[in-house]
């Protein structure tokens, strides 16, 4: 069985973007993943000879200001469930927000492994900014660049190596 990973977090940190590098694909192939939900974004991937599937999550959007654990589609919750690893993407321009603490305590009480991306870090692979985090207690965030390709093939041998 090939790893199943899904890419969460809150809204515009560059899930898709990075679901597109993950995949080399705009495409997303649902009909061959029997047993997996099929109204999600699943895409194939790999790394040398090391085959995954990578499930985008656009459902992290809360309906209101408040509450967006209580708010999370119940899409992001099955994708979570279903995934062997979880990519949680934050944006180091944001910086940390109120949203990605909610997550990161949603994603503590779902047993996951859990890999923290800082996106948009294009050019900072040394940067301070980086530091903070670390405050989301899930370990090294690890700095990419979606939009310009970089870091990905690291934060992949992470994941991968993880199993
Ligand atoms: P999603 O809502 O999390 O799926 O985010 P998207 O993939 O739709 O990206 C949101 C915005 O961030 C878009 O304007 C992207 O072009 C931009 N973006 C995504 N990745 C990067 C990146 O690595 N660097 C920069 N500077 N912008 C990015
Ligand atoms: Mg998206």
């Amino acid at each position: 069985m090939k790893p199943v990973i899904a890419l969460v977090g809150r809204p515009n940190v560059g899930k898709s973007t990075l679901f597109n590098r993950m995949t080399k694909s705009r495409d997303a192939i649902v009909a061959d993943f029997a047993g997996l939900t099929r109204d999600r974004h699943y895409g194939d991937g790999r790394l040398g000879d090391r085959e995954f599937i990578v499930v985008d999550t656009g459902g992290f959007e809360p309906t209101s200001t408040t509450g967006i654990v209580k708010e999370m589609a119940k899409q992001t919750r099955q994708a979570v469930a279903e995934a062997d690893a979880v990519i949680f993407v934050v944006d180091v321009r944001m910086g940390l927000s109120g949203q990605d603490h909610d997550i990161a305590r949603y994603l503590r009480t779902a047993n996951k492994r859990v890999f923290v991306a800082v996106n948009k870090a294009e050019g900072m692979a040394e940067s301070p900014l980086l530091a903070e985090f670390h405050e989301l207690g899930m370990g090294d965030p690890i700095p990419i660049s979606s939009a310009h390709g970089q870091g990905i093939r690291s934060l992949l041998d992470t994941v991968l190596d993880s199993f």
